[in-house]
């Protein structure tokens, strides 16, 4: 058993390594998605390839159970340039898996492949594998390709590896767990003209400078101090030129948020806002307002199983609640909107990069933790003896 195990371990080191050396770009994800499609078939896992552009759906039936719980993994990588000369760097220049995706697809084939060989489970698991998680896209693509209806499910989990957190801790919580992305364009046009005579045109450079600062209170005095919500203004580009006025200013930025009602309010304040301030300076303004990520709210039973699980998996002591949700996104979060589940942390290790640092690296050692968690998930939600704990 344990130098099964030990096989199994030095088996999945070697697959994530390989996914690092070849990382493929949001819907682009074709290698990596022929590699999972092949693996799971070996295992004798039932598999669907081409759901939602790249992605991959597998199913696993043992006995007769009519519970289905999916487990998902994402598989993209990004357009970041590696740093560091580890021998299984990115071969594909200005490519990288910075976010670990490469681990979290090699975690899942470790527990289809265990499940496949091992059962323990009364029911179905479908594995999904997700392309364009960075995009916003991939869960949206999927969903929109009949993943529900073709591949019906009752619950559905995921994990995301955390820097930072040491390797083999476990986190999750109730509730929102991600934040929201927004992103906006405010563009103002005036009339651009001679620096020295700013009374001849209508310059937009001083109303959108205006606009920056006057954003900062929407966060600060119009939403509520119970809420958290978060607005960056990223960027601020004109068509000026030295001794020129600019009659052109985009103001461009983000904002993340755990409500959907706190997501509205901060658009609404924001036309309210550019409206104000482009009256006030005789200009017009176009504001451009998209929701990339929706939040991540965990169900409450869900994440209770997730926590269970993790916990004889991983051990009482390296099981905690998350104190906050995290303001990063996760386009997992597509997939709560129709279907109970939860989404959890696992460490990558104290010393690990942040993820999307061109030093990143998905932490090895952490692959087993994801591996028994999945697994005993799995066998804990589609108990033979019955009801799931
Ligand atoms: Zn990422
Ligand atoms: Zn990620």
């Amino acid at each position: 058993m344990t130098s099964d195990r030990a096989a199994l371990w030095a088996e999945l080191r070697e697959w994530r390594r390989d996914f690092h050396r070849h990382p493929e770009f949001g819907f682009e994800e074709n290698r990596t998605a022929r590699l999972v499609a092949e693996r799971l078939r070996g295992f004798g896992v039932q598999v669907t390839e081409g759901v939602g552009g790249t992605g991959v759906v597998g199913t696993l039936r043992r006995g007769r159970g009519n519970r289905c719980i999916a487990l998902r993994a994402d598989m993209d990588a990004l357009r970041i340039p590696e740093q560091g000369e580890r021998p299984y760097r990115s071969a594909k220049p200005g490519v990288m898996h910075a976010c670990g995706h490469d681990g979290h697809t090699t975690m899942l084939l470790g527990a289809a492949k265990v499940l496949a060989e091992r059962g323990e489970f009364d029911g179905t698991v479908r594995f999904i594998f997700q392309p364009a998680e960075e995009w916003g896209k991939g869960a949206l693509a999927m969903l929109g390709d009949g993943l529900l209806e073709r591949f019906p499910f009752d619950e559905i989990h995921g994990i995301h590896n955390l820097p930072g957190l040491p390797v083999g801790e476990f986190r999750t919580r109730a509730g929102a767990v991600m934040s929201a992305e927004d992103n906006f364009e405010i563009v103002l046009r005036g009339i651009g003209g001679h620096a020295s005579r700013p009374q001849s045109g209508r310059e937009v450079l001083v109303a959108a400078c205006t606009l920056v600062v006057e954003l900062q209170t929407i966060i600060s005095r119009r939403i509520s101090p119970a809420q958290t919500a978060v607005l960056s203004v990223t960027e601020l580009l004109t068509d000026g030129t030295r001794n020129a006025l600019p009659g052109l200013a985009r103001v461009l930025g983000d904002a993340r948020s755990f409500n959907p009602k706190v997501s509205e309010e901060i658009e609404m304040w924001m036309r309210r806002i550019a409206g104000g301030i482009a009256l006030s300076h005789d200009c017009t303004v176009d504001v451009t307002y998209t929701r990339e990520f929706v939040p991540t709210i965990n169900d409450p039973a869900a994440a209770d199983a997730a926590l269970g699980a993790a916990r004889v998996a991983l051990g009482e002591d390296h099981v905690k609640m998350l104190e906050n949700p995290n303001t990063g996104s996760e386009d997992f979060a597509r997939f709560l909107e129709h279907v109970p589940g939860c989404f959890a942390f696992l460490g990558n290790g104290e010393t690990s990069m942040p993820l999307h640092n061109p030093g990143y690296d998905f932490n090895d050692e952490a692959i087993p933790f994801g591996v028994d968690y999945f697994v005993q998930l799995v066998r804990q939600q589609l108990s033979p003896s019955g009801s799931p704990a």
